[in-house]
């Protein structure tokens, strides 16, 4: 009897709990935040350990609301907890405003206009070839994020250059996947060791801004994995990224954003990637596949992103978002479509990276300084040693200031800055340096500028027949009135730019008739190229003795021009993307931009060299080309089994000597042959290279190393990695043809 009323009693207790105390636990659970000494709140702990206390602390209300954005560029925040949100700006030259639509902010609105440093596009410092400059650019825009109170750079972009009239190329660093990846890890490693949060993007198969959210990219996976996806593969293995953003087209028929075969099986499984996948603005189209498929954060969110979605513009472009707020994740997860552990998965992945960052200890209030003299340094060297000179017959440059004392400065770029192409990437800077003001600025008292505009820039102001004839004549006068002409020519944002491919190969509008104008009038001329894509010059070229291309340079490209005009800096910039002569050489013509929105990528991996290299088509200018006012020999190649004990296979060394007058650097390229591989591969492929300096006259012996990777080629088959044994070649370039030194290499196992 005792027994039963005790039992009656521990029943009631048991009820009392159920019905009443335990819910108001819970609520109770749900409002306090945890006391001050729990593990995750624990710098000591890894963040491994900090994520996962501090998930088993979420409800999974919170967990849901953490899968979207709160605004335009911020992550939700759980003050409960104390989860910051996740600030961030756009990239990847430098710090962009963050405040408003990317529409929104590249209209130059005074009141949500920010500054910061205008570093060179991608493929500049691409066509440095200099990862050491490229980290330290790195960590120079992390530092004006965090100055600017801000947590995470939207790049860098890794998109390889598959034909020449992307409107992004600019922003990317070539058509080379080994170049493009250890490009990559250097501006990671630059931005994540200041504990900011880089963004590797569009992943994957990014590579025309056509349809670009409708377009379906058909990719075999052998072009996938030996093209599009190494950069990304380095990101992740090498340096540790911890943000990949999704792509906004399809592959192979589905949404990046919520394609499993790309951000499940290869991001998360093949690579290994622990952190977070953010999708590009705008680009998510359903709930349960997004998420399942390893989308851990869509943008943009809240009101900012309901008031964008709502424009038909937005609408017509393709874009969608508002499918992962927080009632749309709790409703598939309490049906089933999507299970706790995915979404434990994917709020862990955020918590990691909070944590990985520092962000959750030290948060960035910003306060701090941009473009501080050391970063203007940096943009500088970058636009220095990216520009690449292409033609310098008779050794017109650099310009001998004792016989030439009248330069004429012609062209639309001559006298603006045209810093960067359009779109998300652009950055407002302080100031910026046009190539007219740097050559003004570097001219002695004894050579005299004169400038003339030539042409107006296609669709930027209006002109007539007139105006035009009067434009010309004056260029034409003021070079022949000069002892030497400069000739600027190129795109602007309006006409090379996010959201819309460039419309033809050959320069905007009567650029080219200027071009034969000034040469025909002053032969003592250069021309100088301000574009990310290469363009046609047929008209031109054989009649011009000088050329550079100095891309879009950033801020700093004026002065850049200069010194290299000047000979204060020697050319050390060399093309990371092959130059055809019209847009019928490129391998991708015919199959771009596809049909019913679909995009054959048939020509697989002959992408840029690989295709004028092995199927004999010369371009006007090849991949790893450029000149130097001085000269370099090579010599002394040595090729032998590596002794350390890592994953280096092979050894090699030869010897570099400055045989000029001048200091340079030169940028040597190493390229794998495969003569006996049972599949198709590529002549050669580019898989070592690294940037010298040299006093003229100095040698050095020059080592690089190759591990297995270099011999591999992904097999279909077997979906992995294949090296066969047998006979490599082991090639030394200038460029990709002009091969200095060759020699074997037998591959044992
Ligand atoms: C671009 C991204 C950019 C994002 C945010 C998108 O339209 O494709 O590169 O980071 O907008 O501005």
């Amino acid at each position: 009897m005792r027994n039963a009323r005790r039992h009656l009693f521990g029943s009631l207790i048991l009820v009392l709990f159920a019905t009443v105390l335990a819910p108001l636990s819970c609520v109770f659970a749900q409002h306090a935040a945890p006391p001050a000494n729990v593990p995750y709140r624990n710098p000591k702990l890894s963040a491994e350990q900090r994520a996962t206390d501090l998930l088993n602390r979420m409800t999974l209300e919170e967990k849901a609301a953490m899968l979207s954005g709160s605004g335009w560029m911020e992550s939700a925040p759980i003050p409960r907890l104390g989860i910051p949100a996740i600030k961030m700006a756009d990239g990847p030259m430098g710090v962009r405003s963050w405040l408003g639509s990317s529409a929104i902010t590249s209209a130059a609105n005074a009141a949500v206009k920010i500054e910061a440093t205008s570093f060179p596009s991608g493929i500049a410092m691409a066509a440095t070839w200099d990862t050491d400059l490229v980290q330290r650019e790195g960590q120079a825009i992390a530092q004006e994020v965090k100055a600017l109170g801000r947590d995470m750079i939207l790049g860098p972009t890794v998109n390889i250059n598959r034909q020449p009239l992307w409107g992004r190329n600019f922003e990317g660093y070539g058509e080379d996947p080994f170049l493009s990846g250890r490009l990559a890890v250097a501006y990671i490693h630059g931005v994540q060791g200041e504990g900011v949060i880089p963004s590797v993007k569009h992943f994957a198969a990014n590579n025309e801004e056509y349809e670009r959210h409708r377009i379906d990219a058909i990719i075999d996976d052998r072009t996938l994995h030996e093209i599009y996806l190494p950069a990304f593969k380095a990101a992740v293995q090498e340096g540790e990224v911890w943000n990949v953003m999704s792509a906004y087209n399809k592959v192979n028929g589905v949404h990046c954003a919520e394609s499993g075969a790309l951000l499940h099986d290869i991001l998360q499984k093949e690579f290994g990637f622990k952190g977070f996948v953010v999708s590009d603005w705008g680009s998510t189209y359903s709930t349960a596949p997004t998420v399942n498929a390893g989308m851990d954060l869509e943008m943009p969110g809240g009101p900012p992103m309901q008031k964008w979605l709502a424009s038909p513009r937005t609408q017509q472009a393709g874009n969608d978002s508002g499918w992962l707020t927080a009632e749309k994740v709790l409703a598939a997860v309490k049906s089933g479509q999507i299970s706790k552990a995915t979404l434990d998965d994917n709020v862990e992945r955020l918590l990691r990276v909070i944590f990985l960052s520092g962000i959750f200890d030290h948060p960035h209030t910003g306060g701090g300084e941009v473009d501080t003299p050391a970063q203007r340094a940096i943009a500088r060297q970058g636009a220095t040693e990216g520009i690449v000179l292409l033609k310098n017959d008779g050794g017109l440059l650099p310009l001998d200031t004792s016989k030439i004392h009248s330069i004429a400065v012609i062209g639309p770029n001559a006298a603006v800055a045209r810093t960067g192409g359009g779109g998300s990437s652009l950055v407002s800077s302080k100031y910026s340096i046009a190539p007219l003001d740097g050559i003004r600025e570097r001219a002695s008292s004894s050579v005299k500028v004169t400038y003339a505009l030539g042409v107006e820039m296609e669709g930027e102001n209006p002109t007539n027949a007139d105006s035009s004839a009067k434009l010309l004549k004056e260029a034409t006068e003021a070079a022949a009135n000069a002892d030497f002409a400069v000739v600027v020519v190129g795109r602007y944002p309006g006409l090379e730019g996010e959201g819309f491919d460039v419309k033809t190969m050959d320069l905007p509008e009567g650029q080219n008739a200027l071009i034969e104008a000034v040469v025909k009038a002053n032969p003592r001329t250069v021309v100088v190229l301000n574009t990310g894509n290469p363009v046609t010059m047929t008209r031109w070229i054989a009649q011009t003795p000088a050329l550079l291309d100095m891309w879009y340079g950033g801020q700093e490209a004026g002065h850049a021009l200069a010194s290299i005009l000047f000979g204060d800096a020697n050319p050390s910039g060399k093309l990371p993307a092959s130059f055809p002569k019209r847009f019928e050489d490129s391998p991708a013509y015919g199959r771009y931009p596809g049909n019913n929105l679909t995009v054959d990528y048939a020509e697989g991996i002959y992408v840029g060299y690989r295709y004028f290299d092995s199927k004999s088509v010369e371009p006007q200018f090849p991949f790893g080309f450029g000149l130097s006012y001085t000269t370099f020999a090579y010599s002394d190649l040595k090729v032998k089994p590596s002794k350390t004990s890592g994953d280096e296979l092979v050894d090699v060394s030869l010897k570099l000597h400055n045989t000029g007058s001048r200091a340079g650097a030169e940028v040597v390229e190493l390229y794998v042959h495969d003569g006996h591989s049972k599949i198709d591969r590529p002549a050669h492929e580019l898989k070592g290279f690294k940037r010298v300096d040299l006093k003229p006259g100095e040698s050095q012996t020059v080592q690089l190393t190759l591990d297995r990777a270099a011999f591999s080629y992904w097999n279909p088959a077997t979906h992995a990695w294949t090296a066969e044994p047998g006979e490599f070649e082991i090639q030394i370039g200038a460029s990709s043809r002009d091969v200095r030194l060759r020699a074997p290499f037998a591959l044992a196992r």
